[in-house]
Parts: C-alpha cells; sequence; structure tokens
C-alpha cells in the first residue's frame, strides 16, 4: 500500500494519470491531505467512486498522539507521536513572537553515537518515510488549532542520514498547495555528515543549515562524536563554506557547554578562530542532563565567560534560551521511557 503523502507533488499528478484520473484532482487530494484528513470519506469534493479506487491501492497515513506535555512555564508542547507499526517519534511545538516553530523528527532512533545525545541510545531503529516527517507539522498544526510558520529538524535523527526522504518532505512542506511555509522558514541540523551538506547546497533549497560542531578541534570532538572520524573539523568547515557560497544562505553552528570538556576559555578562543572564517553565529546551549550520560552543564557564570570571550572575539554568539524545561523538552528522552531502550553503548 501507498501512503500517498510519500508522493511529491507531480509524483501524485503522474499516479492518478495512471489510474486514469484528471490531472487536477491532484490539486485537492493534496490539499486534503496536507490538512490532516485521516480518511479518504472526509474528501468531500471527490467522487465515492474515485475515493474507493484510491483505498485500493493507496492509504491515508496518520500519526496517533501516544502522549503531549504542554509547558506551565512557557506554552511549549512535546508530543510523543505513535506510529502505525507501534514506534514512537518525538516532536516539539515552542511558542516565539514570530509564530509557532516545530522541532521534528527524521529517523526512529539514530546511528551517529553521539557521546551526549539521548537519541542515539540504542541505535537507529530505522528512517522515517517523507509521510511520516510531514505527518508531524500536520498533526501537531491540527492539534494546536494553529498555523505552524517555521520548522527545525532537529528532533530524533540524523536529518543527512535519511536524505532523499528529508528532500521530499521538504519540497511538500514547501509546496504552494499544502502547507506552504517557505524554505527560509526551515532550519536543519547536521551532526556534519559532509558529502550531504555539499549535495544539500545544490538541491537550490535556500533553507537555513545549522550545524552541531560542540567541540573546537578534532582531538574532542572525535572523544565525543564518531562522525568526526570519517569527517575532520576542517572538511566540514570547506563543506560549510561551500554551502554559503553556492545558497547565499547565512549557516550557524550548535555548541553543547559540556562542564570540564569543551567549556574552557581555551576553547572559547580555538572556537573563535574556526567559526571567524564563516562569519557564523553561534548557539551555546549548556549540555542537557541525560539519564545514562555523565555530562555536566558548568556554572551560570562558567557559561556567560565562554559566550563573552567568543563576543570578545568578534564572533555572534547567543545561549540558547531553554523552553519547557518543566516537560523534558529536548529530544530522545521521552521515546527512550516510552519504549523500554537500553543503553547499548556503556552496556547499562
Ligand atoms: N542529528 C542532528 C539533529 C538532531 S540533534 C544534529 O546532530 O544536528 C539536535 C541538537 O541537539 C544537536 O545539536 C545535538 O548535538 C544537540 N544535543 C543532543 N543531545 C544534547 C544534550 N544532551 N545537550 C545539549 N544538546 C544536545
Amino acid at each position: 500500500m501507498i501512503d500517498l503523502k510519500d508522493f511529491e507533488y507531480s509524483e501524485l499528478e503522474a499516479y492518478l494519470i495512471s489510474i486514469g484520473e484528471k490531472k487536477f484532482r491532484a490539486a485537492q487530494i493534496y490539499k486534503w491531505l496536507h490538512m490532516g484528513v485521516t480518511s479518504y470519506d472526509e474528501m468531500t469534493d471527490i467522487s465515492k467512486s474515485l475515493r474507493l479506487k484510491l483505498s485500493e491501492n493507496t492509504y491515508v497515513s496518520t500519526l496517533e498522539i501516544e502522549q503531549k506535555f504542554v509547558s506551565q512555564l512557557d506554552g511549549t508542547v512535546k508530543y510523543l507521536f505513535r506510529l502505525p507499526d507501534g514506534n514512537c517519534i518525538e516532536s516539539v511545538v515552542m511558542r516565539y513572537h514570530h509564530g509557532l516553530t516545530i522541532c521534528i523528527s527524521s529517523q526512529i532512533g539514530c546511528r551517529m553515537g553521539c557521546r551526549f545525545c539521548a537519541s542515539t541510545i540504542g541505535g537507529l531503529y530505522r528512517s522515517l518515510t517523507a509521510g511520516e516527517i510531514l505527518n508531524q507539522v500536520i498533526f501537531a498544526e491540527k492539534d494546536m488549532g494553529e498555523r505552524i510558520s517555521n520548522i527545525v529538524i532537529m528532533g530524533i535523527g540524523e536529518p543527512l542520514d535519511n536524505y532523499d526522504n528529508v528532500i521530499k518532505f521538504l519540497h511538500n512542506v514547501n509546496h504552494e498547495k499544502g502547507k506552504n511555509i517557505g524554505y527560509r522558514h526551515i532550519t536543519l541540523s547536521t551532526c556534519g555528515v559532509v558529502p550531504g551538506i555539499y549535495k544539500l547546497a545544490d538541491e537550490g533549497m535556500p533553507i537555513t543549515l545549522t550545524i552541531s560542531l560542540h567541540a573546537p578541534n578534532d582531538e574532542i570532538r572525535s572523544s565525543v562524536m564518531p562522525i568526526n572520524h570519517k569527517y575532520r573539523i576542517n572538511e566540514l568547515i570547506k563543506a560549510c563554506k561551500y554551502y554559503v557560497d553556492v545558497t547565499g544562505r547565512r549557516l550557524s553552528f550548535e555548541y553543547s557547554l559540556i562542564h570540564g570538556v569543551n567549556d574552557s576559555i581555551k576553547n572559547a578562543d580555538e572556537l573563535a578562530a574556526l567559526v571567524k572564517q564563516l562569519h557564523a553565529h553561534v548557539n551555546l546551549i549548556p549540555v542537557n542532563k541525560v539519564e545514562e550520560r555523565s555530562f555536566v552543564k558548568g556554572t551560570k557564570d562558567e557559561i556567560n565567560a565562554f559566550r563573552d570571550r567568543l563576543i570578545a572575539r568578534g564572533v555572534n554568539a547567543t545561549i540558547r534560551r531553554e523552553l519547557g524545561s518543566d516537560i523534558s523538552a529536548s529530544c530522545g528522552q521521552l521515546r527512550k521511557k516510552a519504549v523500554g531502550i537500553k543503553d547499548t553503548v556503556n552496556g547499562e
């Protein structure tokens, strides 16, 4: 059975023609799918016979809200969605002055193995389909009853490790007959899959790219992020330059401050030298506590001192405001509890 949300618009048109239907039906069906209907019966301007015909080989995919948490502090909403195959994924909706932003997952689990991250404990189960990625936006928006205007692909998974489905999702969520979310309102975060960055640059899709850097040199980076054994920092920076040159988009770096690992003033100086070549913004994230990991954050003064040092070195740096801290809004933790994932890295 085919999930019609795995088709791009032109593929949906082609499919309809292949079953003897008129091309213009695609506009109607696409609109309904993206509005979040859960069955063909809700497509009221489609004839009963076409609905029947569609249901022979295709289906309308859905996401069940397994759990929902609303932050009392800032209105952040965290969803634990259940997929039809029983797996769980997490999405978070955050409220900013400019509207709602959703943070979505791209895979079930992750095989990148970053030492501080909850999503990678238990490894990769499977990648999400394009329709499953899109459904997070569709069903969160439907539940919120308010337009979601921005997307960050920063939830569970490594988006560039699920390249084709993520690109398909981006085309669909941007489509004027669907959610029509502008590429400039979409951010993709990667741990640094270098070939994927080059490919993405050539897609002609002006999304914002953010790199999870987390270390100012190869020694530290390799010790916390296995991907660095494959692609060294200088290769990563080269790919970033290419992305900026080709797309004309700015780029930013995520840097989780881990006490005693990457948060010394010397580290700040190294980091400044690295990112200044790109005029990039640095987002500092005091590392979130993950049960199975021993990493901790420094004091407020230490965190501020790190930021101030970057600024003194001419780098645009900010400390990420923590949203939804009362509902453990950072990703990976809920799914882990829901499906009882054990730590395979530390053998606990
Ligand atoms: N795989 C992608 C996107 C998902 S992770 C990537 O690596 O960018 C989203 C961000 O949260 C990444 O920057 C990731 O490194 C960071 N992160 C993961 N665990 C964290 C933790 N315990 N504390 C702070 N940031 C964390």
